[in-house]
């Protein structure tokens, strides 16, 4: 057995305790006071252990931790996020909890387990003596749940100095992620003519009619076989119900699987023009965060990783995400990235979600020992 893996195991409760306490602190994208505080908090059990603490201030999100440990030239980025889709309050609500091997509580799986995890694999490393051959570079970034408006660029600067990403995120049921789709935001707005509908009907021109049929235009726009989707998920519009409707609103949400097939949906979107005469379309939005695309170096990483887990009796498989991680911006810039290397578990958003409990010294292990691995060439 790996005496890293062991150590591990026999900290199981730690790691637990340590989840119970960031699990209760609630840490919504949009409360700024209490991301900082969690990760203040998070940052405090980084520093203990000897690593470098920087901390990047925000003025409207929380701010971000840059965490380094090691002195070696090469390096590798942990990506994680502090933030949750949880509100305030939410963990008083339904506190963390353990009863049957799951671990559950607001974002126990998506990610405050994955920190755990990168927590208890430095802890490990130091105090097992084992010295990776790579700089280990953590970005705690407290805005990944609204796209990292705020985080991205910090997360491509210290890409570009990596050899490689690895992404803290859930895995769902043990497998890790090796692509992910590229998503896409847009806003549409629509104007017609506003009329009476019954006294001048032929006056007005109906920008909620005109929406129905960018509504069609746009969800004949998915083609899952190559999983293209366009989803039109928030609808607005109209005043009364007897005024033709003069403006109309909707939301969409794009998901592509390749950079080629983001740009050829991001113009066919933002070029859509009207169907009715006398209506006008207005599309804003894009691409925010471009695919993970699989690449050679990226299976190779995962190769690398599936080794490293069956010598610690994990039988790893690979799976692709439909839903977007801060490694969609780290594998775009050609950076080997590997993702779902955080806690196994299930049902990350929902009430659902749990963390499977034995998988935290399990993980932490497997992350340990593939930084090893990493460095040895
Ligand atoms: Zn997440």
């Amino acid at each position: 057995m790996s005496v890293v893996l062991e150590y591990l195991t026999a900290r199981q409760p730690n790691m637990l305790d340590t989840l119970e306490e960031w699990v209760n602190h609630d840490s919504p994208t949009f409360k700024k006071q209490a991301v900082d505080a969690l990760g203040r908090q998070i940052a405090d059990a980084f520093a203990r252990l000897g690593a470098s603490v920087e901390v990047i201030p925000q003025s409207e999100h929380g701010d971000h931790y840059r965490i380094a440990w090691g002195q070696a030239e090469r390096q590798i980025l942990l990506l994680a996020h502090l933030d949750t889709v949880w509100p305030m309050g939410e963990a008083a609500r339904r506190p963390f909890a353990v009863r049957q091997g799951k671990a559950t509580g607001p974002g126990v799986n998506d990610m405050k387990a994955g920190i755990v995890v990168g927590l208890y694999a430095l802890r490990a490393l130091i105090e097992t003596g084992r010295s990776p051959g790579h700089r280990l570079v953590y970005l705690l970034t407290s805005d990944e749940e609204i796209g990292s408006p705020t985080s991205r660029s910090l997360i491509e600067a210290e890409a570009r100095r990596s050899d490689y990403a690895l992404v803290l995120e859930p895995s769902r049921g043990g497998p890790l992620t090796t692509w992910r789709k590229g998503v896409g935001r847009f806003d549409l707005e629509i104007t017609g003519v506003a009329s009476h509908s019954g006294v001048d009907p032929e006056k007005g021109v109906s920008a909620i009619e005109e929406m129905a049929h960018q509504i069609l235009k746009l969800h004949a726009m998915s083609d899952l076989s190559r999983g293209v989707t366009v989803n039109v998920g928030v609808v607005r519009g109209g005043s009364r119900v007897n005024v033709v409707a003069a403006s109309a609103q909707a939301e969409l949400d794009l998901r592509v699987m390749t950079a080629a097939d983001g740009k050829r949906m991001e113009s066919a979107i933002l070029g859509l023009t009207p169907v009715l005469e006398g209506t006008k379309v207005r599309v804003t939005g894009g691409i925010n965060r471009p695919p993970f695309e699989e690449s050679p170096a990226g299976l190779a990483l995962y190769e690398r990783a599936r080794r490293v887990g069956a010598r610690l009796g994990l039988d790893l498989g690979k799976v692709g995400s439909g839903g977007g991680s801060d490694g969609n911006f780290t594998a775009t810039l050609g950076v080997p990235t590997l993702d779902g290397l955080g806690a196994v578990g299930q049902g990350s958003h929902a009430l659902s979600e749990y963390v499977v409990v034995n998988s935290l010294p399990q993980r932490a292990a497997l992350l340990a020992e593939l930084v090893l691995d990493l460095g040895k060439r």
